[in-house]
């Protein structure tokens, strides 16, 4: 099965190993790839993401590389006094979901002969790509803002990646990786549409996990979109294959702080763009910001938003219950428990995005110090 790069606007097609991060028209890329598993297949398969391997688009399995990743347990968990089930999200390989995209994007710059990626990050997708990289073979480079977590930019150069650090904002750090890649491969998490079909698969295990029945609804981040994005064509392919009956609501979480979609959607006009501890999820204006809108809608979900307190509380909550997360992963459970509040619904799924070992100096500031 072969899959398609193509203009989101003129629906043009790009040639085969297409290398741009955005097309020649300079318009934002999609994928189109039909290819699809088949459940009764998977008993024998290794519990992976790639035991969903028709459904990934990656031609030849001398590209694939991998780390083992995926099939994280789902574990019902009481979040503020709301029981939901929590997909262990943090239990990656470089400790958080960003291996699903990275593990299909490097395979992807493998299968097309690259030799030197290029990638910004607020850190974890930047940890992400380095490690698939150094899996690989493949030279990498990392540009992160300053403010990016030293453990986050530790992780990157154990992985032997060059860290850029850059002074400004996030989307300074963005706009250096971009002149930086002219002259190699931009392995951007929400330019490339090859990091969706990693992250899709998040939908694919969590219907598996509950045999093939859609939650009512699933609580998600919404940084830039790459988790949201992968459930959204997760689940459509699960529908449109007759596999899953429903497509779950797909509710989005952003932090009060950094609430660009939540304002426009919920008109509210939450402060100007301040600090949150949220980190990964602090993005000003999201690159497919118009698709996430327009997932969400599709769906019945809708947007919310948490501030720094509930963060703080659901974050410290956790780690009392055995689960120590990265902060980031505190807000979007925060926005779970704050959307069930307000919904009554049988089944919720939200994940943890991401491991407590990623930012270490927040834990001992708020603990230690
Ligand atoms: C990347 C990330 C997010 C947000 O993901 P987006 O793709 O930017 O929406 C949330 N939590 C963690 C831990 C992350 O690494």
């Amino acid at each position: 099965m072969k899959a398609f790069l193509i203009d989101s606007v003129t629906g043009n097609t790009m040639p085969d190993l297409y290398r741009g991060f955005v097309s020649d028209k300079g318009n934002l890329l999609q994928l189109t790839y039909n290819g699809m598993f088949n459940p009764s297949t998977l008993i024998n398969r290794k519990h992976g993401m790639w035991r969903y391997r028709e459904s990934i688009p990656i031609e030849d399995d001398s590209h694939i590389v991998s780390l083992d990743e995926g099939y994280t347990p789902l574990l019902s968990v009481n979040v503020n006094g709301h029981s939901m089930l929590i997909k262990q999200e943090q239990l990656f390989s470089s400790g958080s979901y960003k291996d699903r995209g990275a593990s299909v994007l490097i395979s992807y710059a493998k299968a097309a002969g690259i030799t030197h990626v290029v990638q910004d990050s607020s850190g974890n997708a930047g940890c992400a790509i380095a490690a698939y990289a150094a899996r690989a073979g493949i030279r990498c480079t990392v540009f992160v803002q300053h403010t990016t977590s030293p453990a986050k930019i530790a992780q990157m150069k154990m992985y032997g990646a060059e860290v850029i650090q850059v002074t400004g904002t996030r989307n300074d750090a963005a706009l250096a990786a971009r002149k930086a890649a002219e002259n190699s491969f931009y392995a951007s998490h929400c330019y490339n549409p090859y990091f969706f079909h990693g992250t899709k698969t998040f939908a694919y295990e969590l219907c598996e996990q509950l045999n093939w029945k859609t939650p009512d609804a699933v609580v998600v981040p919404a940084g830039n979109g790459t988790l949201l994005i992968g459930c959204y064509i997760g689940f459509a392919d699960l529908y449109r294959a007759g596999i899953c009956k429903t497509i779950p609501k797909l509710i989005a979480v952003q932090a009060e702080n950094c609430a660009p979609l939540a304002n426009i959607y919920n008109h509210t006009e939450h402060t100007r763009t301040l600090p949150t501890i949220a980190e990964g999820i602090a993005i000003e204006s999201p690159v497919r910001g118009n698709e996430m809108f327009q997932m969400v809608n599709e769906t019945g979900g809708t947007f919310i938003t948490v501030n720094e307190a509930e963060i703080k509380n659901t974050w410290l909550a956790c780690g009392k219950q055995g689960f120590y997360i990265e902060p980031t992963s505190a807000a979007t459970v925060a926005g779970a428990s704050k959307y069930m509040s307000g919904n009554n619904l049988s089944t919720v799924v939200t994940l943890f995005s991401g491991h407590g070992l990623k930012s270490t100096e927040k834990t001992i500031a708020e603990l230690c110090g």
